[in-house]
């Protein structure tokens, strides 16, 4: 039977994909280390968890509104005041199944055929085809190390034709790190204003900040811009609740009401019972943030100092999230034996093979020269595959 071809163009996710692999890796006993997937290795706090058995046991376990439950929509509402001094009303919002949802609904209801979105490479693996299925055209800026791997109002306006609808900017990247000032937004929102673009920003590693970083969204940046811009954001990075598939927006009410009726003929509701650990969530205590972005901090800084340590291996400071991204191309071109490496899938093809070390190939996030290690991961087990990949490296000739 023949595939449509808008699903035969995509590829999986290769994050998705490489995951899936290193946890069969590790089910026939093999002792693979996990640099892979980015999922917080943190248990959902007990207090989200208490609201969703709540939720289980009070048979709170029917349709729910499309869009999400007033409660919700309204903690989202909260949650923008309170920590983005913006301000919705709860037809503004829309809750989602998961943060990859929100971008999905968002591509589907904003772009079409003969359009053109705009992602800053490296870009997260999933904006490019989310944007293709949409039937627009993404249109891949790169960017440098020099710059942070930032974009700059002057590589955003070179990228600009007449067909050009949008933008997709991620603050703290993924998989870079790197964290937009809001001055460097400023440049980026003078063009976006005299184009008329739509922004979406994904702001899932809002929380996930270090060295000072302050979080800015374009939306912060004036009325007009608040117009232009839509927030997708999530629960899954914040509160380590991948699994529970909450994603939300925030935008203008249209966009929000046709995102509602998208919903409303694929997916329905998110899960009722996950929509109310959301309320506890963002409306609970906010502790176990500082705690693992503590955690995390430490690994950060192990890890940079460790990969700038190795020859050959350049890695940027991330000022956000949780991967780091070091430039392993000084290695292309060397051999294993027979294996020949020639570029950063083969890199981390040999990492797993030969070291158990499993990270995600620069190439997925449309940077060849570079791999993409997450540590969400104890810091016990970031030094065991540090030195499995600093030994790995030595054994290239
Ligand atoms: N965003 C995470 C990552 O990049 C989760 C996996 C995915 O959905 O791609 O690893």
């Amino acid at each position: 039977m023949e595939l449509a071809p808008r699903i035969r163009e995509i590829a999986p996710s290769p994050t998705l994909s490489l995951d899936a692999k290193a946890k069969a890796m590790k089910a026939e006993g093999r002792d693979v280390i996990s640099f892979g997937v980015g999922e917080p290795d943190f248990d959902t706090p007990d207090h989200i968890k208490a609201a969703g058995i709540k939720a289980i046991e009070a048979n709170f376990t029917r349709y729910t509104p499309t869009g999400g439950i007033v409660e919700l929509k309204k903690a989202v509402v909260e949650k923008f005041k309170r920590d983005n001094q913006l301000e919705y009303t709860p037809n503004q919002i829309v809750i989602n199944c998961g943060g990859k949802h929100t971008l999905y609904n968002l591509a589907q209801v904003l772009f079409s055929a003969g359009e053109e979105v705009v992602i800053p490479s490296p870009y997260w693996v999933s904006y490019p085809p989310i944007v293709s299925l949409a039937g627009a055209r993404p249109v891949i800026v790169p960017t440098v190390q020099k710059n942070d791997f930032k974009m700059t109002a002057g590589e955003l306006t070179a990228a600009l034709t007449p067909a050009t609808r949008g933008l997709i900017l991620n603050s703290p990247s993924n998989p870079t790190g790197s964290v937009y000032s809001r001055k460097e937004l400023e440049a980026l929102a003078e063009v976006v204003l005299e184009h008329k673009l739509i922004v979406i920003t994904d702001d899932i590693y809002e929380k996930i900040l270090y060295d000072g970083h302050v979080f800015v969204n374009m939306a912060n940046l004036g009325p007009e811009l608040k117009n232009q811009t839509i927030i997708a954001h999530g629960l899954a990075k914040t509160y380590a609740m991948t699994g529970w598939r909450i994603g939300f927006l925030a935008g203008p009410a249209h966009v929000a009401a046709a995102v509602d009726k998208l919903q409303s003929q694929s997916t329905s509701n998110p899960c009722s019972i996950a929509q109310k650990a959301a309320v506890a969530a963002l409306e609970g205590p906010q502790e176990s943030i500082g705690v693992m972005v503590a955690a995390f901090d430490e690994r950060r800084k192990y890890l940079v100092k460790a990969l700038n340590g190795i020859p050959g291996v350049t890695c940027f400071s991330p000022g956000g999230a949780f991967y780091v991204f070091p430039n392993v191309s000084a290695y292309y071109g060397k051999r294993f034996g027979d294996r020949a490496i020639c570029g950063s899938s083969d890199l981390c093809d040999y990492l797993l093979d030969e070291a158990l070390v499993a990270a995600v190939p620069g190439s997925a996030f449309g940077e060849d020269s570079c791999i993409r290690l997450s540590y969400a991961i104890s810091l016990e087990e970031n030094r065991r595959g540090l030195e499995r990949i600093a030994n790995a490296l030595a054994n290239l000739k």
